[in-house]
């Protein structure tokens, strides 16, 4: 990897990839901070389904640090790991309005306080909400960053610092997005069972059709 190979990818998966941007819906931060932290492993279309009963009735961070946990289990059920998550939450919205005034913080060593928060929702949180460079990485962006040639790790922190060597901080944000969403459309593993690397716009760059 070189950042003109890096910046041919980039300027291809643009071409590809037309809207490039988050995929939960979310009206303000704490929408947006439970909507992550329900996402782990989980689709995002399923969150929005989810979180639009959810938000329906725990408005903001009071109401839902106030929620019976049984009844946060109920309707996060169908995104998995409920009991979990719904502890995260909960305990997020109890931080965020007993110690952030119901504001979202804009800071990475804050957010990682949060109950649920991990670098990876951090990271989301600071580039969605704050436009503040930052690079999540998640399975995506990990397998991308071995198609590509990227990195060769399976560790976040080292795929992500691998991913900036050769990244302008300007474009942390849609690198990110480029490649989740070109993972999670284009590149996945049904589509490749299914012959989609014969006709892959990205094949030229791709380091497991190459060996
Ligand atoms: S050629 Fe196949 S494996 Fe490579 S990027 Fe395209 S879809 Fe993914």
């Amino acid at each position: 990897m070189n950042k003109k190979i890096s910046d041919e990818i980039l300027d291809n998966l643009k071409k590809i990839i037309i809207n490039p941007k988050c995929e939960l819906n979310y009206r303000n931060g704490y929408e947006l901070l439970v909507a992550v932290i329900l996402s782990a492993q989980t689709k995002d279309k399923k969150v929005n389904e989810i979180t639009k009963i959810l938000f329906s009735k725990y408005k903001d961070p009071k109401s839902l640090k106030e929620a019976p946990i049984n009844d946060v289990i109920s309707i996060i059920k169908p995104l998995g790991l409920a009991k979990n998550k719904a502890f995260n939450i909960i305990n997020m919205a109890k931080d965020l309005n007993e110690k952030y005034n119901d504001v979202v913080p804009n800071n990475y060593d804050d957010l990682v306080k949060l109950s649920g928060v991990g670098r990876k929702t951090a990271n989301v949180i600071l580039i969605e909400l704050f436009n503040i460079p930052a690079f999540p990485v998640d399975t995506h962006l990990i397998r991308m960053s071995h198609i590509f040639g990227y990195s060769k790790s399976l560790n976040p922190l080292i795929v992500e610092n691998d991913y900036k060597k050769y990244i302008k901080e300007e474009d942390y944000k849609l690198a990110h997005h480029l490649f989740l969403l070109f993972g999670r459309y284009h590149c996945n593993t049904l589509l490749i069972k299914k012959g989609n690397c014969q006709n892959c716009k990205m094949k030229d760059y791709c380091k497991k059709t190459a060996r």
